[in-house]
């Protein structure tokens, strides 16, 4: 397994597992109006999550963009589109997965989340992972990445590779986004994608 820089200063990583958790507690827990942070000023949904809560993979992005904002459910956008083609190229349904977001509302300008934002938030996507428990875990972009391996080393440097995380593997992989500005590195999430299909006993078919 690869070695990666950890982050100065880490977030607790389900340090106390809740007992009888649950994605509905979960989410009452965030409350129907939470302003925890400041994303909550200018937001118009929370982005809970959505998909197979027993799923075996789990997607997760950074924060919701504006059509996610406006529907309430993530990567429902350009870059959604994208990411629910790859699932399809991979045999799998939308709902087979499971998808959520390091932040649950949308950062303004679709700028990246802050710390003191991803401080408050991501607490609730561990303990999303933690009652799913799926067999892997995607991270989508740097930021999703970076704050589940607590690293702020450059994605590039560890993509594709697997990790033990909480009894999950977890791996990295582009951001849709990037991938519709840079189509070549389509490639190499194919590529990465590939190694997940492998490790879910998914057959992986020659692209045509
Ligand atoms: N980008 C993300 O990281 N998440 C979304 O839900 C949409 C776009």
């Amino acid at each position: 397994m690869p070695s990666i820089a950890p982050a100065a200063a880490g977030i607790s990583l389900f340090e106390e597992k809740i007992a009888n958790d649950s994605l509905e507690k979960i989410r009452a827990d965030i409350g129907p109006n939470c302003t925890r942070c400041k994303l909550h000023q200018a937001r118009k949904n929370i982005v809970f999550g959505v998909g197979n809560p027993s799923a075996e993979l789990m997607f997760v992005g950074e924060g919701p963009g504006a059509d996610e904002d406006l529907k309430g459910e993530p990567f429902v956008g350009r870059a959604g589109k994208l990411l629910t083609q790859m699932i399809e190229a991979m045999g799998l349904k939308r709902q087979d997965v499971y998808i959520a977001n390091v932040v649950k509302c949308r950062p303004p300008e679709n700028r990246l989340p802050e710390k003191d934002e991803i401080a408050t938030c991501s607490p609730y996507l561990l303990r999303q992972i933690g009652v799913i428990q799926p067999k892997v875990v995607v991270c989508l972009g740097a930021c999703s990445a970076q704050t589940l391996l607590q690293t702020t080393q450059g994605i590039s440097k560890f993509r594709g590779e697997f990790f033990d995380f909480h009894g999950s593997k977890l791996m990295a992989t582009y951001h849709p986004a990037y991938l519709l500005r840079n189509p070549p590195a389509k490639a190499d999430v194919w590529k990465d994608l590939q190694k997940v299909m492998a490790l879910l006993g998914l057959e992986v078919k020659k692209r045509g």
